[in-house]
């Protein structure tokens, strides 16, 4: 038997949200790029992208996440135009209900130095007494809460409509599309050469992507690479309620994590993660007695109205977590030249492909970037030296 060895100049492993972003931002950068997609699984049956919720939002801390986001509602301004392809314009169905965070003693202080940023920034982001929540929301019965810090640009969207945008956009522009599994990373004298799939083909090129997602770290490990990401599940439960809102209800974050969104009418769904929330790439499956046992109780303990419901079904992904800091890692490992990594967002990925897109094509191609996304380099894995959004948390 032959096999097969072909060569592109960029290979992206992994055709979720962000693989098929940058696949969009390098062929914008430079059509005659010879640009590659690999994807294991061209149904995403189990990518995080399509079973994300599709929240943006401007709340976070570090100026570089907000910016992120800044720049991620810029594009899905233009998205339908900019990805049109043969008059098929993808909706991205953004829902603007804006994003309350509720705010306790305990997340104050980071949730203040938070709000300084954005405003500095230029967000729309607003301190609401525990008085305006309750005259705006008065569903809510807001115990222990010395606040709430509300962004009305925050929103939620499809995720899959993203990708498959992108998807579709990128290979109009040029970008192959190759089925098969990565199981090997090829490497020569300290530099990326390409891949090997499972079918035993080869592809050559001088730069390789990580877009992995949640198999990161695997993909890396091939390499013998250690990047913390580790796939950890995590489950979402839909719900129907008795009462029916008019309006939208923005998504709302209680300070344990647990977060509530309104799809409108009487649906909603809702999730929080656990510290011993499995680490697996094989669990994905869906308990209502996860949402029964640890959830009702504190969902209800705030919108009392929840404690009749319907739950109507519910699904698990992943969250592809960095341990080391909650933030995303981003650049050329520093001891694989050619290799780029786009890894380790920790459950806030989706809503960064944009500028992730764009900043490593920048990166690839020796450009100036447009936004300095220097703070997530890898080094700083090497270095030891963790960037948290606030009090050290993973959020
Ligand atoms: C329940 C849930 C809710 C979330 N909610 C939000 C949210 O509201 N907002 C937000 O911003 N983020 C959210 N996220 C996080 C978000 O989904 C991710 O950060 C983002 O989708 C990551 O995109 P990706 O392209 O890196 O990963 P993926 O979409 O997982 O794509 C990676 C792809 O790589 C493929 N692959 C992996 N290994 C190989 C290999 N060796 N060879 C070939 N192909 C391979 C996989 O099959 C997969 O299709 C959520 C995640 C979950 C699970």
């Amino acid at each position: 038997m032959t096999l097969s060895s072909s060569s592109y100049d960029v290979l992206l492993v992994g055709g979720g949200v962000m693989g098929c972003a940058t696949a969009y931002y390098l062929l914008k950068a430079d059509p005659r790029l010879n640009v590659a997609l690999i994807e294991m699984d061209a149904t995403f049956a189990r990518a995080s992208t399509p079973l994300s919720d599709g929240n943006t939002r401007l709340q976070f801390n570090i100026p570089e996440n907000i910016a992120m986001s800044q720049y991620g509602l810029e594009v899905l301004q233009t998205f339908a135009d900019d990805m049109a392809v043969d008059g098929d314009r993808p909706d991205p169905a953004f829902r603007q209900q804006g994003n309350l965070f509720i705010i306790d003693e305990d997340s104050r202080e980071g949730a203040l130095e938070g709000l300084a940023q954005q405003q500095r920034l230029g967000c729309a982001v607003e301190w609401l007494t525990p008085e305006q929540v309750q005259e705006k929301y008065p569903i809510y019965n807001l115990k222990d809460c010395v606040g709430g810090t509300f962004g009305r640009l925050d929103g939620t969207m499809s995720p899959l409509a993203v990708l498959l945008g992108y998807k579709k956009k990128a290979q109009a522009m040029g970008a192959h599309w190759i089925d098969g599994k990565v199981t090997q990373l090829l490497t020569e004298a300290g530099r990326v050469t390409g891949v090997q799939l499972a079918s035993g083909e080869t592809l050559t090129a001088p730069v390789v992507v990580n877009t992995a997602g949640a198999w990161a770290a695997e993909l890396a490990r091939t390499a013998g690479i250690d990047l913390p990401v580790l796939p950890i599940k995590r489950q979402v439960t839909v719900f129907e309620t008795p009462v029916h809102f008019e309006h939208v209800l923005p998504l709302l974050f209680l300070p344990s994590g647990l977060y509530v969104i309104h799809e409108g009418g009487k649906h909603f769904m809702a999730a929080r993660s656990f510290d011993d929330d499995p680490i697996t790439t094989e669990d994905f499956e869906w308990h209502r007695h996860h949402f029964e046992d640890l959830i009702w109780e504190e969902l209800v303990s705030y919108i009392p109205v929840f404690d009749r419901l319907k739950i109507t079904g519910g699904w698990a992904g992943l969250y592809e977590v960095n341990p080391f800091d909650g933030n995303a890692i981003l650049g050329e490992w520093p001891e694989l030249k050619g290799f780029y990594l786009e890894n380790g967002y920790s459950g806030h990925g989706f809503q960064q492909c944009h500028a992730v897109g764009r900043y490593i094509t920048e990166l690839i191609l020796g450009q100036t970037p447009t936004l300095d996304l220097s703070i997530f380099s890898p080094q700083r894995i090497l270095d030891n030296q963790p960037v948290f959004e606030n009090k050290r948390k993973i959020i």
